[in-house]
Formats: C-alpha cells, sequence, structure tokens
C-alpha cells in the first residue's frame, strides 16, 4: 500500500497539465456558448475522445492503474476548473461505468464498459439511473420494477427514473430497479439497457440553473425487456445475496449505495475546480480593479476574503485527497468520502458566492464568468447525496447510532 503524500507523482503532474491545457485551449473558450445553448457540447467531447480524455481507457488507467487514488481528483479539479457543464458532458459517462464496475463481474465490465464510451470517430454515451420522481435521498422508494421470466431469462422492466444526467442520449443506460418489494434498498439490482432497446425513452428534458451543457432527463421505461445477462453481478449471485438478505443476515452489496460511495471524492474534486477558478478570477480582478485610488485588493476586507477562500480550498483539497487515498486502499473509518463531499459543496457555493461580491456589479452578469460558476457550484450540494444526506451519512459513522 503507498504512503500518502501530499506530492503527486510524475504522472499525476503530467495528467494534470495535460488536461489543464485542454481546458485553457478547447474548454473556457467553448464554456459560456454551450451553458447558454443548454445542449450537450458533442463537438467538445468528441475532442476529448480524440486526446483519449474521453474514453473507458483513461477511466480505468485513472481508477484502477493508480495506488494512491489522486490521480482522477487531480484530473477532475482541472476539468471542472476550466467547466463544470461541459466537465459533467465528458465525466457523466463515468458514472454508468462506475455503476457497472461496482455491481459487474468481470466479463460484464469488459463488454460494457467500453461501449459506454465509443470510440473518438463513433462516440458514445452512458448513463446511470437511479433516481426517481418520488424519490432522490430516499433510495427506499424506488419503484422501478424489473421483472424475471424464468423460461425465457429475461427481465422486463417498468417505470420512469428522474433526474438522470445523458438520460435518454445516452446508448448505455445502467438502471438500478426494484427485484423484490418487500426488501426496500436491499432488493434493489442494476441492470444494463443496451443501445436501441425497444421501450426506452427519454421523458423531460430538465432546464437548469447551472451545469447547463451537461444533459439532464427523465428516462421512462415501458415494457423493456433485457435479457438474462444484462443483470450486472448475475442472477446466481443474486439469489444468493436476496437469500442473506430474508435470513437477517447482513449483506453490503445495496447497488445504488456501492456507486455513489467510490464516487464521492471525485464529486468533491468538481466542486473543488470551479472553487479554485472562481477564486483564481476573483484574486486577479480584485488587484487590476481600482476604486478610491487604489486596487481594491489593498482593502483588507477585500484582502481577507481571498485569504479565506484560500485557505478553504486548500483545506478542501487536503480532505478530497485523504478521502481518495483511503477509498482506494479501502480505509474509509469515518465517512471521509462523504466529508471530503460535502465540505466541497459548501466551499463551492460559498467561493463562488464571494467571487461575485469581489468582482460587483460586473460579477452578476453574465459578461463574466463568476455567475455561472455560482451557478454551477450549487449542484454539488444535491447531487450524489445532498449535504444533508452526507451529514446523515457522518453522525452515523461517527456515532454508531442509527441517527434518524
Ligand atoms: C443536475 C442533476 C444531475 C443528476 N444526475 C443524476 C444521475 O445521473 N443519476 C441519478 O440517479 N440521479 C441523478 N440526480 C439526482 C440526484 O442524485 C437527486 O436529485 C438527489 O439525490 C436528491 O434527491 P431529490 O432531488 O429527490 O431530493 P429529496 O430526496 O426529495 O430531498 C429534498 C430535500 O430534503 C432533504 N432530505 C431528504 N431526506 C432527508 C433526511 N432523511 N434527513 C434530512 N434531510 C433530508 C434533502 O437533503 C433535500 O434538501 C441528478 C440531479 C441533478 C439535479
Amino acid at each position: 500500500m503507498p504512503k500518502f503524500s501530499l506530492e503527486l507523482n510524475e504522472d499525476q503532474l503530467q495528467i494534470q497539465k495535460w488536461v489543464h491545457e485542454f481546458g485553457v485551449d478547447v474548454i473556457r473558450p467553448a464554456a459560456s456558448e454551450w451553458d447558454e445553448r443548454e445542449e450537450f457540447p458533442y463537438p467538445i467531447v468528441e475532442q476529448a475522445a480524440e486526446i483519449g480524455l474521453y474514453g473507458w481507457e483513461f477511466m480505468a488507467e485513472g481508477m484502477m492503474g493508480d495506488p494512491t487514488g489522486l490521480t482522477m481528483p487531480v484530473a477532475i479539479e482541472e476539468l471542472f476548473w476550466a467547466d463544470a457543464g461541459i466537465g459533467m458532458a465528458i465525466m457523466g459517462t463515468g458514472l454508468a461505468a462506475a455503476g457497472i464496475a461496482a455491481s459487474g463481474t468481470p466479463e460484464q465490465v469488459m463488454e460494457w464498459v467500453p461501449q459506454c464510451y465509443g470510440t473518438p470517430d463513433k462516440l458514445a454515451l452512458g448513463a446511470f439511473a437511479a433516481s426517481e420522481p418520488d424519490a432522490g435521498s430516499d433510495v427506499n422508494g424506488y419503484r422501478l420494477r424489473a421483472v424475471y421470466k424464468e423460461a425465457k431469462d429475461e427481465w422486463t422492466l417498468n417505470g420512469t427514473k428522474a433526474w438522470i444526467t445523458n438520460g435518454g442520449i445516452a446508448d448505455i443506460h445502467v438502471v438500478v430497479a426494484v427485484v423484490d418489494p418487500e426488501l426496500g434498498s436491499k432488493g434493489h439490482a442494476s441492470f444494463i439497457v443496451p443501445p436501441n432497446t425497444p421501450g426506452l425513452s427519454m421523458g423531460q428534458k430538465y432546464k437548469k440553473h447551472g451545469i447547463r451543457a451537461s444533459h439532464t432527463a427523465e428516462v421512462v421505461l415501458d415494457d423493456v425487456v433485457v435479457p438474462g445477462h444484462c443483470l450486472l453481478g448475475g442472477k446466481e449471485k443474486l439469489d444468493e445475496r436476496i437469500a442473506k438478505v430474508r435470513r437477517g443476515e447482513k449483506s453490503n452489496s445495496q447497488a445504488a449505495m456501492q456507486t455513489f460511495e467510490a464516487t464521492r471524492p471525485a464529486v468533491g474534486a468538481q466542486a473543488l475546480g470551479v472553487a479554485r477558478a472562481a477564486y483564481e478570477y476573483s484574486l486577479e480582478y480584485a488587484k487590476e480593479r481600482h476604486a478610491f485610488g487604489r486596487a481594491i485588493i489593498m482593502n483588507q476586507s477585500i484582502a481577507f476574503m481571498l485569504a479565506d477562500m484560500a485557505t478553504e480550498i486548500d483545506a478542501t483539497r487536503l480532505l478530497i485527497h485523504r478521502a481518495a487515498w483511503l477509498g482506494k486502499n479501502g480505509k474509509f473509518q469515518n465517512a471521509e468520502g462523504s466529508m471530503a463531499k460535502m465540505k466541497a459543496g459548501r466551499v463551492s457555493v460559498w467561493v463562488t458566492e464571494r467571487a461575485i461580491q469581489i468582482l460587483g456589479g460586473y460579477g452578476y452578469t453574465r459578461e463574466y464568468p463568476v455567475e455561472r460558476w455560482h451557478r454551477d457550484a450549487k449542484i454539488h450540494d444535491i447531487f450524489e447525496g445532498t449535504e444533508q444526506i452526507q451529514q446523515l451519512v457522518i453522525s452515523r459513522a461517527i456515532s454508531g447510532l442509527r441517527i434518524e
């Protein structure tokens, strides 16, 4: 097991520089346009695929080939520093890949993860569909049902998913469904819905506050039939797990939870990238902008704001890197992933709001990017577990009690 180190290794430094340069050259110049268009930025994602930033090999190397766990947070911070909407368009497929990796057999991972990304010539997208219109935080409330027909070895899925990144435009949908309604979240399983499967369609596309270049929509499944091998983990394992739960034994494989647990430090890194963008921009602005015959940074009220912003950003990065390292090495103790994600969301919202304050009237207009960063920051308090759900997870971990 590698020692935790604050120093990035050569590979990580190179990846950091590579993503940063792509951010400066390609993403930043396009960010405002795609935010206004509120459309999935296919040309930018294609360019990311051409250089290997969008692709299963990069995800596999970042997630599996790095024993420190820090490569992905470092890359994601740079990507979201460039733009969170386009960043999410590039990273959204990773949720599907993480869902497959969390529940699938090695053969299923090899079969489906590359199909989620496609190739630079023929881009594909993946979506991870867990949330439902009446159940986001409360995973016990999922209703989308999967029913097995033994004679045909196939599953039929019916129901609606809500708020799904790449929902309905994805080639591969990973869908969390109820297979045993009596068992709450322990009766869930994840399924692959392959490309062009009849019965899967896009419902409403949401018009959002931020990350508007990322596509978010409902996904409707109406008698969607998938073959038995599309059940992630396989039927035998599912039957064993259900039997175990029914006997009252502990089961640690709750499909959706596993995916979210593994991705929390990465989501924190997204929020951190947005915060750093706003901090850097407002620091430079404060040095340039003059009022009362001096640069506004010469006022302690502005300079101390920037000092607090820098401190909070660095504290957040330390929490994220610690969580990524602990997660990678199986050493989570007190929900450190949730701590990092919660802190990052809060800091990102706060720093981007302070950045608007530092830019004054200009900060409030769409002429300057800080208002977009403020809108983009907020999602990190909401998706992949809201701020309150992170508090719940942390309070349960530190107390050992079933806090409600
Ligand atoms: C842009 C975007 C992209 C998304 N992408 C995906 C995706 O790709 N896949 C996917 O499956 N989902 C996705 N989601 C859904 C997201 O994960 C949910 O919105 C989130 O989990 C919250 O669920 P909810 O919206 O139903 O809110 P609710 O669960 O209804 O929560 C509403 C409020 O009540 C609070 N609350 C709820 N329960 C408790 C409790 N026990 N204690 C204290 N407070 C509580 C919450 O913190 C929140 O403040 C996305 C959402 C958005 C907005």
